[in-house]
């Protein structure tokens, strides 16, 4: 029988790559051969251990994945050879959430590469109604960031973004930049606090505005706008001083958008809110319209997403790759290359 590689979560920081035998499709499933998967800021918090409760002992993460079809179920429109992306959810769609259309926080939800077997593997067996395709003029590794473009294009969509906000994005990583790519593409005014000197000239180069780490975010709003304060602002960095005064950059009847994930609770300044009557909000997934309006986002061409890509490693690297993403210095986006 052929033997495919997989990565294995043993806890305590390790990854594993094993041989194993080829998985196969249940009723309703496609066979996939992965290409690429990226490497995301919630398997970071898995590699560190923040997610044990939910990563299943032996598990394969991967929720980025780009992929192409081996077989899928006749009545589909997945032929062999088709290139695919992957919602990585899993949903009752009976539950109050569910019924209200937020699937992608369904009570029972199960994130494919989280709570469920995902793609960091050669061959993966998924639900075909979880597929979409990947239009021909996208090259893999663009395709590759489909699924974070699509959390920011739900971020960006659900704080009502629109042409001429002053969009002020705290936080520059792979999330935070495409955050401020989407929203400058429709046609806001943007800028991007981040303090990694690498991930600055980066953003510059994508034709971002920055605030660089020996500038006040707080003084620059203040400047930019004439004391107003931004319409919208994005807590995107995970950091405790970001989230100290995300609320104090906003104007009045403005937008807070909680995007990173705070693992532990953060001292936040709840006067502005009540002052200047602030929508404060959070965004986690996305809708199955976000990954539609991503891929055709992306294939416009107005998304350069692939220039995110900072390395590319082999499966077998898994582990080091997340030490050299978690060390922070000249990284952006690190892709897992399956067909190396
Ligand atoms: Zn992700
Ligand atoms: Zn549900």
């Amino acid at each position: 029988m052929a033997t495919v590689r997989a990565s294995v979560y043993r806890r305590n920081r390790t990854f594993e790559t094993i041989t194993k035998a080829m998985p196969a499709p249940a009723p309703g499933e496609a066979l996939l051969r992965v290409r690429r998967v990226g490497i995301c800021g919630s398997d970071l918090h898995i590699f560190q251990g923040h997610l044990d409760h939910r990563v299943p002992i032996d598990g394969t993460i991967g929720h980025e994945v780009l992929a192409e079809v081996v077989s899928a179920p006749a009545d589909s429109t997945f032929a062999p050879g088709a290139r695919v992306v992957v919602e990585p959810i899993r949903f009752c769609g009976t539950c109050r959430n569910c019924r209200m259309g937020a699937t992608y926080l369904c009570r029972d939800l199960a994130v494919l590469g989280v709570d469920a077997t995902g793609g960091m593997q050669d061959y993966w067996t998924v639900p075909v109604d979880r597929l979409l395709h990947v239009p021909d003029t996208l090259a893999d590794d663009d395709a590759a960031l489909i699924e974070p473009l699509a959390v920011a294009v739900h971020d960006v969509g659900r704080a009502r973004v629109g042409a001429g906000d002053r969009v002020l994005v705290f936080g520059g990583g792979p999330i935070g930049c495409l955050i401020g790519l989407v929203a400058k593409a429709k046609g806001a005014d943007v800028k991007v606090a981040e303090i990694n000197p690498y991930r600055v000239d980066l953003l510059q180069q994508l034709g971002l505005s920055t605030i660089g780490p020996d500038a006040d975010p707080v003084e620059v709003a203040r400047e930019w706008t004439a004391g107003d304060g931004v319409d919208i602002a994005f807590e995107v960095s995970g950091s405790p001083d970001a989230a100290r005064v995300v609320t104090d950059v906003v104007r009045v009847w403005g937008t807070v958008a909680v995007i990173a994930i705070h693992a532990e609770p953060v001292p936040v300044n709840l006067y502005p809110v009540f002052a200047r009557e602030l929508t404060l909000q959070g965004s986690r997934l996305y809708t199955r319209a976000a990954w539609e309006e991503a891929i055709a986002l992306m294939a416009s061409g107005s998304i350069p997403a692939s220039r995110l890509v900072s390395r590319k490693i082999r499966l077998e690297e898994l582990q080091q790759g997340m030490e050299a993403a978690l060390g922070g210095g000249l990284v952006m986006k690190v892709l897992v290359d399956l067909t190396l």
